[in-house]
């Protein structure tokens, strides 16, 4: 069987370990793999070719992806995803792998149900937002990437006695911006899950914990929708806090990086489970890490609401900060 790899969407470290495990396992399974470039951009183009055992070597400990990765609109038109079905057949690829997040295990689903094309999804997004799995490649290394930018900060926040609002990736999801809270020891933490009014919160959170004496802070901010929002919170907070205030964007740094181990446990297991599954003619599924275990979910899963940081961490961050 010839089995078809891409990685799409936002590029998250341990991507590099879960191809490398699919190209090896295909490979001891006696099946071939092609390398899709640029997710379904490359798949549109027809931007294949033959990846073997060798082009894998020293990749599993690289950040972003080799195959590269992109951004699709033209995939929400059938006519472009017959098109892609056109060239997979072309080329003899029968099934494909799919690392990316949920929108690209949603284009999955729609290529598998629109065209049979056998599908299976392996969660690789910093953000750790699809349902179903309690894990997501590139999660792990981002949220240690950032605490360790902001114990950095910290000792200058404490030296100057400086309020610093540190943004962390998150458009949509408050996951990455909870646990970095809860590892750096912030004061508060704001995501768009959030069920407080947050900013009134966070201001009088703050201003009760100048009176107690506290003379540097640091506050967690998700993006939100658009980046720079910590920004915007800052101008507003110097207002409302005496505290002399910096804003920090943590940005793309959250992104690349070698992964950490775990990242690359996990993205080796998904890969060979991925190829044994698809090598036993099973197909229309993502894996996941529920309780510690590999699972395997169909992929029309996907469509359910995702997961929002558990409230108990938000509040468990506000306790602590005394
Ligand atoms: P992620 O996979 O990280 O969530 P995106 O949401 O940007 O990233 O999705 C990656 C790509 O998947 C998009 O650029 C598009 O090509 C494709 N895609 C996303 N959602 C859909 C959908 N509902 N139908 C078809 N294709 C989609």
């Amino acid at each position: 069987m010839k089995i078809g790899v891409l990685t799409s969407g936002g590029d998250a470290p341990g991507m590099n370990a879960a191809i490398r495990a699919v190209v090896r396992q295909a490979d001891a399974l006696g099946h071939e793999t092609w390398g899709i470039h640029r997710g379904y951009q490359g798949l549109l183009e027809g931007d294949m070719a033959p990846l073997p055992s060798r082009a894998c070597a020293n990749i599993l400990q690289r950040g972003g992806t080799i195959l590269q990765t992109a951004r699709c609109p033209e995939f929400h038109d059938p006519i472009f995803r017959a098109k892609a079905a056109a060239n997979l057949k072309d080329t003899g690829i029968e099934a494909i792998v799919v690392i990316g997040g949920d929108g690209s295990f949603r284009a999955a689903e729609v290529l598998q149900r629109e065209h049979g094309v056998a599908c299976a999804g392996i969660p690789g997004t910093i953000d750790n937002d699809l349902a179903g799995t309690e894990r997501t490649l590139g999660f792990d290394t981002a949220l240690n990437t950032a605490v360790e930018a902001i114990d950095r900060i910290r000792d200058t926040a404490s030296s100057h006695g400086r309020l610093f609002l540190i943004e962390v990736m998150g458009r949509s999801s408050g996951m990455l911006a909870v646990h970095t809270a809860l590892a750096c020891g912030a004061e508060a933490v704001l995501y768009p899950e959030s069920p407080e009014d947050s900013y009134e919160g966070l201001v009088s959170q703050l201003n009760a914990s100048w009176l107690r004496g506290k003379r540097s802070s640091i506050v967690v901010v998700a993006e939100g929708d658009t980046a720079g929002r910590a920004m915007a919170v800052g101008e507003r907070l110097k207002r409302d806090h005496p505290l002399d205030l910096r804003v920090v964007v943590l940005g793309h740094v959250q992104r690349g990086g070698s992964p950490s181990a775990m990242d690359r446990i996990w993205g080796s297991r998904w890969g060979a489970e991925a190829v044994r599954r698809l090598d036993r003619g099973e197909s229309g599924f993502y894996l996941g890490e529920v309780a510690g275990a590999l699972v395997a979910q169909p992929i029309s899963r996907v469509l359910e609401p995702q997961p929002v940081p558990p409230g108990d961490l938000g509040r468990l961050v506000t306790t602590l900060a005394r």
